[in-house]
């Protein structure tokens, strides 16, 4: 009875899950399928790593953008999960999307020579970012950070995740302080009126 689940039964459900898998990721406009083509099972050595609460927050932070392509901003309480910032609250692009933050942002360059550094050729500058072939290094592969090489796993999650902390800090700062102007405003209205 094992032998014949094992043997009969999962293949069957396996390839079902595949091709459910397969035709949702390729309907979506993100390309999920390009990062990875089959489902893979949580990876039980993630559970080992020895992380904090800052970077298992950038690491959701990565799997979220990873699979949706958004800007989860609500990890960091500036807002919802969005597909763009009407105005970029670090260099003031309009439209703001993932793939401004990572790949032409001017407040996050610095983020990315940094990931380029620690991740890709050290003895090199870091070259421009170039959208299709970043986003497959970002994103392409598997859901661990234990990929072929840790350190560039884990790399690649700090530079996402500290990119979206940013512009999410961003967008608290830029809420409060036009908060305080609408305050300042009703407050000054009403004392004219007094
Ligand atoms: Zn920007």
């Amino acid at each position: 009875m094992k032998n014949y689940r094992k043997n009969h039964v999962q293949p069957v459900l396996q390839s079902y899950d595949n091709a459910a898998f397969i035709a949702s990721s390729q309907k979506a406009t993100w390309p999920y399928h390009d990062f990875q083509w089959i489902p893979e099972a949580f990876p039980e050595s993630i559970h080992h790593l020895d992380w904090g609460y800052g970077t298992w927050q950038l690491y959701r932070t990565w799997a979220i953008v990873k699979v949706m392509g958004k800007l989860p901003l609500h990890l960091f309480s500036a807002g919802e999960l969005v597909d763009t910032i009407e105005l970029c609250p670090l260099c003031s692009s309009p439209h703001a999307n993932i793939q401004h933050i990572l790949n032409s942002c001017m407040g996050t360059l610095d983020l990315y020579r940094k990931w380029w550094q620690s991740s890709c050729d050290s003895s090199l500058p870091a070259p421009s970012r170039e959208w299709e072939s970043l986003r497959m290094q970002l994103f392409a592969d598997r859901v661990s950070p234990m990929c072929d090489d840790q350190d560039k796993g884990e790399a690649r999650i700090l530079y996402v995740g500290s990119c979206v902390r940013r512009v999410s800090a961003a967008v608290r700062r830029s809420t409060l302080s036009s908060d305080i102007s609408t305050l300042i405003s009703q407050a000054a209205a009403s004392s004219s009126t007094l």
